[in-house]
């Protein structure tokens, strides 16, 4: 449990330490969100919500539905029988100029949100890219994410029509209200203070503020197989990605050599830099850091990549203990489990995203476009928790234990709590087999280790693997992706590639590190929220503590400088 001393420090030190990221939205160019150029500062307008219609919530619908259809198909990616691709032979001399005819050679491992956009970013400047994914169907899984403010102006950057492509797709959810409820009726302790409904509103965010102010484009909400679509289709060549392509290592040949990297079936492939972008546990990193062979395997994390049947994620629950410790990864103490409901919510034209929180559980809902309800069910157990098989007793046995867990009549749930109406609005709209399970890990800031060695780096969460509560990781992944490409950009003769890749390490920790910390305090907190809400003037300090420093949370998450 964080302690409400070490809450009002972090507190304290991020709300000066973000003051330092506030940005003279005079020096950046800001697209509107009515206009797909970039524009300037005055045209920037704030979205208004205007009720979905039937056509738009259709057009949403069938495109994530298409786009799911592609990623089964592995529509864009590599055909197994090709042989040809420029990674198969070493070039003449590895050591050697770089230039526009003889270009660096860049492989990344992983085709989740960090690999695609760190090779639409590598291409983009010109680099050779090829992609190496060990799942065998390209899909990923889970509904939408954010693809917040500051993610959508790194994407702008690295490739203007990937940026108009996920705007036109996105569903604004700044434009409603967003934060934190109580989940059911809470009193103060001994009656010494507020009496809190179910329902209440605890803290709001004005998530929108602060990306005007800082020149940035509102926060949208994209399914995860469009957006996947979109960086396949605008960002890279056909054939870039290459699926059941396994890394299991690399061999170093020397400063400024290059590399040569193996694939669990036996292919070889020669680069001049290898981007681990695989995720929590990633195989690049247990390699860098010389973790031991319990650190990687065939898993995925959290929401991310990586197609997983019912099966596989039974099986991964257990794994991933075993890997976390070889890993040293945290297990953040949570269970998730997730749907996307094809629902339109009672709260649809005010509320855009809210948590309700409980004792050793919380609800997340946001809305996912298209008159469709994204939700998290999290709930403090320990790891490896798998729920019984469908019986004919119980064909339904996680709706079953959510609807419990969740329980809005008397006798509420195992705590006696009753909850608020909206959890049990969106399990009944959700069937059972959308519902997916997996244990939530993290990890801690990498920093003594560091993210780079030689010719090789890793970014996304196999550098800075996070709690979801401020919808951050992907978009981290993304900054990474711009800022990876950018220092690469710079290199002249493949002697500079180690240097390169430690400036890019050098310019993302300080951010990530901050952005992990905060993620996971906040989840730490979140289940806490409860028990502090309610002591005498410990509570009320604690609500408005919260409410004061997200501004400035919010501030620093969207900058334009990454
Ligand atoms: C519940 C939840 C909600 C979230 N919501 C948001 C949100 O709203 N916004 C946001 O920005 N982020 C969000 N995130 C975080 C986001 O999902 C992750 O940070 C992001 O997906 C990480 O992307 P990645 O590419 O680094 O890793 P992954 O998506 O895990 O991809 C890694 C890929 O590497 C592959 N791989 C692994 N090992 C190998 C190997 N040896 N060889 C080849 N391939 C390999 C895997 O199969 C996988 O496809 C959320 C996370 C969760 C859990």
């Amino acid at each position: 449990m964080v302690s409400f001393r070490n809450y009002a420090l972090t507190a304290l030190a991020l709300t000066s330490g973000a003051s330092a990221f506030t940005l003279n939205p005079q020096q950046t160019n800001i697209p509107s969100l009515r206009s797909s150029t970039s524009l300037s500062m005055s045209t920037i307008e704030a979205p208004v919500r205007k009720p979905e219609t039937p056509e738009r919530v259709n057009e949403v619908r069938e495109r994530f539905r298409s786009a799911a259809k592609d990623a089964a198909n592995a529509r864009g990616c590599a055909s197994p029988d090709q042989n040809d691709e420029w990674w198969r032979t070493a070039p003449e001399d590895f050591s050697r100029n770089i230039s526009k005819d003889d270009p660096l050679r860049v492989i990344v491992t992983g085709g989740g949100v960090a690999g695609l956009v760190t090779a639409a970013a590598c291409h983009a400047k010109g680099m050779k890219v090829a992609i190496f994914e060990q799942a065998s169907q390209y899909a990923p899984y889970g509904g939408p994410i954010q693809i917040q403010s500051n993610a959508l102006r790194a994407l702008e950057r690295i490739n203007p029509t990937i940026y108009e492509e996920i705007i036109k797709a996105g569903t604004v959810t700044a434009d409603r209200v967003s934060g934190l409820k109580i989940g059911y009726k809470k009193g103060v302790f001994l009656g010494l203070g507020k009496q809190y409904e179910k329902g209440d509103w605890l803290v709001k965010f004005d998530t929108l503020q602060p990306a005007l102010d800082a020149g940035l484009p509102a926060t949208v909400v994209v399914d995860r197989p469009v957006i996947q679509q979109i960086l396949l289709n605008h960002g890279i060549p056909d054939g870039t990605v290459r699926i059941k392509s396994r890394i299991s290592n690399y061999e170093e040949l020397g400063k400024g050599k290059g590399l040569k990297i193996n694939l669990d079936d036996g292919t070889t492939a020669y680069a001049d830099v290898l981007v681990g972008a695989d995720g929590i546990w990633s195989s690049v990193r247990r390699q860098m850091h010389g973790l031991n062979s319990d650190a990687d395997g065939f898993a995925a994390s959290g929401a991310a990549g990586g197609a997983l049947t019912e099966g596989e994620a039974r099986r991964m629950a257990k794994d991933s203990v075993l890997m976390a410790s070889g890993a040293n990864r945290r297990f953040s103490g949570f269970t998730c489990y997730a749907a996307l409901a094809e629902h339109r919510a009672s709260n649809i034209e005010e509320v855009s995203y809210q948590i309700l929180l409980g004792k050793d559980k919380y609800f997340v809902s946001t809305d996912g476009g298209g008159e469709r309800q994204q939700w998290f069910a999290l709930i403090r157990e320990p790891a490896g928790g798998v729920d019984p098989e469908p019986t004919p007793e119980n064909p339904t046995p996680k709706l079953t234990r959510l609807l419990n867990e969740f329980n809005n009549e008397e006798p509420g749930d195992k705590n006696g709590d009753v909850w608020d109406d909206f959890a049990h609005e969106l399990l009944k709209a959700t069937k059972e087999e959308d519902i997916k399970r997996r244990d939530l890990y993290d990890g801690s800031p990498l920093i003594t280790q560091g993210w780079a060695r030689g010719q090789v780096a890793i970014c996304g969460d196999a550098a800075h693997p996070m709690m979801p509560n401020l919808g951050q990781g992907g978009c981290q992944a993304t900054e990474d992706g711009y800022r990876l490409a950018e220092e690469l950009s710079n290199v002249k003769h493949t002697s500079d590639i180690e240097g390169a890749l430690q400036t890019y390490f050098l310019k993302r920790i300080p951010r990530t590190t901050i952005i992990q910390t905060i993620a996971q305090l906040g989840s730490d907190l979140l289940v806490d929220f409860d028990l502090m809400m309610t002591i005498p003037l410990v509570g009320p300090f604690f609500l408005m503590a919260t409410q004061l420093s997200m501004p400035f949370i919010l501030r620093f998450l969207y900058t334009p400088e990454f």
